[in-house]
């Protein structure tokens, strides 16, 4: 038996597991065989061969349109289903298909509904910010909900026409501006989707050790799709996590019934037995916050929109957006799509000067998913000791003060060494 299944709610993983991985088009083709062998070696010493991956390809993006006539075939589909976690490299966005992205239609085929982007910095890349070390963050955004669900029409088609008249006629809205010449979308915000996003971030808040959830939102303009978002992500925690976590609502409670002193008494009490603060901020004014002290925020809990910006100011705060590590997760099912964030590069393809480290990084969290904390530390030791000696790919090793640039085939023959 080679297969990840879950037994309630764990996940169970066989000492020789099988994962699925799409190679990737345009730099897949060079990164996706360097992690590969980074994590084998990885494996092989942290359990000295007691566990071991058989790397099982399946096709998607043009490697899959090349040899079946399909961006995205059948057979990939159900090998995720039926193994559960897999990884993929970047894929390209097919012209004028019936896919609108690859990406997308897996997200949202297996309910993938957690999009979740650690971001931590790597002593030796270089920063836009002052202390990138004071960043340390884990984004949960949600990804099956919000304006990203694709639900909109393109002015002056008769859809956008006919669904202005509904709002006109039977929702009496009078304040579209322009009717004649505005598209429309839609955004869903559901109490079962927030739910479950916020619950999988204070689980995962628990599991790690991490002081603070906080939920980022536009509540104050949106009242019910964002600001729902937040109301039911604060009653997630208070009930559900009653006893491990302590909220900013329970503190304003207080501060309103007994006064500021026994509400700040409660506070500091809760964070002394370790309990996770669950709070929330408002999307624009955590972007400035996140330069200012980032040190006071660790998990991040945010629909599909919000999301996009906060993961990619993140990433450009530790210097990372091209080493940016990101997984797919329905932690319910277990499913797991594990993804280097950039695209396919086809600008550089072919050359052995792409950075892996965002496929490698992806492939660290899939390990630390799977149980395999021991070889994922192993991965993330040698990538701190080679980019501490100036070490790594030409998009960091240029920024840095003595770097040292290596090629991608080069670089991770390097890390398989300091291994
Ligand atoms: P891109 O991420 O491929 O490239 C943007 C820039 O960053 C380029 O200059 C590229 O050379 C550089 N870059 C990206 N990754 C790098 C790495 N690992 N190392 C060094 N440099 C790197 O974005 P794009 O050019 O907008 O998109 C190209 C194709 O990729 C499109 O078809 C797009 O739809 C697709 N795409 C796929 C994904 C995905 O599969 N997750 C994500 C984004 C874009």
């Amino acid at each position: 038996m080679s297969k990840v299944y879950m037994q309630g709610e764990r996940l169970m993983v066989p000492d020789r597991v099988t994962i699925p991985f799409i190679e990737g088009d345009g730099v897949g083709a060079e990164i996706t065989p360097v992690c590969q062998k980074i994590v084998n070696r990885a494996v092989q010493i942290a359990y000295g061969g007691q566990r071991s991956i058989e790397w099982k390809e399946v096709l998607a993006g043009g490697k899959a349109f090349r040899q079946t006539g399909e961006w995205l075939p059948e057979a990939t589909m159900e090998a995720f289903r039926e193994y559960l976690v897999g990884i993929k490299g970047p894929l390209t966005t097919p012209v004028g298909g019936g896919i609108r992205s690859l990406n997308v239609a897996l997200r949202q085929t297996l309910d993938l509904y957690v999009c979740l982007r650690p971001v931590r910095w790597f002593k030796g890349v270089v920063s836009p910010v002052k202390e990138p070390q004071k960043v340390n963050m884990h984004i949960f955004r949600e990804n099956t909900e919000d304006i990203y669900a694709g639900i909109e029409w393109e002015q002056g088609t008769p859809e956008a026409e006919k669904f202005y008249a509904f709002l006109r006629d039977e929702m009496g809205v009078t304040k579209v501006r322009f009717p004649e010449t505005s598209s429309f979308g839609v955004k869903p915000v559901s109490i079962d989707g927030s739910k479950r996003l916020v619950r999988s971030a204070i689980r995962y808040a628990l599991q790690h050790g991490l002081p603070s959830v906080t939920l980022v939102h536009k509540g104050n303009i949106m009242k019910y799709t964002e600001g729902g978002f937040k109301r039911w992500g604060y009653e997630v925690a208070e009930q559900e996590f009653a006893r491990q976590t302590f909220t900013m609502n329970q503190y304003d409670q207080l501060k309103k019934d007994l006064g500021e002193e026994s509400a700040h008494a409660a506070m500091a009490e809760a964070v002394n037995a370790g309990k996770i603060i669950v709070k929330d901020c408002i999307c624009d004014a955590f972007l400035q916050n996140t330069l200012l002290m980032p040190e006071d925020y660790s998990v991040i809990a945010t629909l599909n929109l919000n999301g996009d910006y906060v993961s990619d100011q993140l990433a450009a705060m530790v210097g990372g957006i091209g080493i940016a590590p990101g997984a797919n997760i329905n932690y319910q099912t277990g499913h797991a799509i594990f993804e280097a964030t950039h695209g396919t590069a086809p600008n550089i393809a072919g050359k052995n000067i792409v950075n892996p480290c965002s496929l490698l990084l992806s492939s660290v969290m899939m390990l630390e998913y799977l149980g395999w904390q021991e070889a994922a530390d192993l991965i993330v030791n040698a990538l701190e000791t080679a980019f501490g000696k100036g070490e790594a790919t030409l998009d960091l090793a240029r920024f840095m003060p003595d770097g040292t640039a290596l090629g991608t085939v080069e670089f991770g023959d390097r890390l398989v060494e300091l291994l």
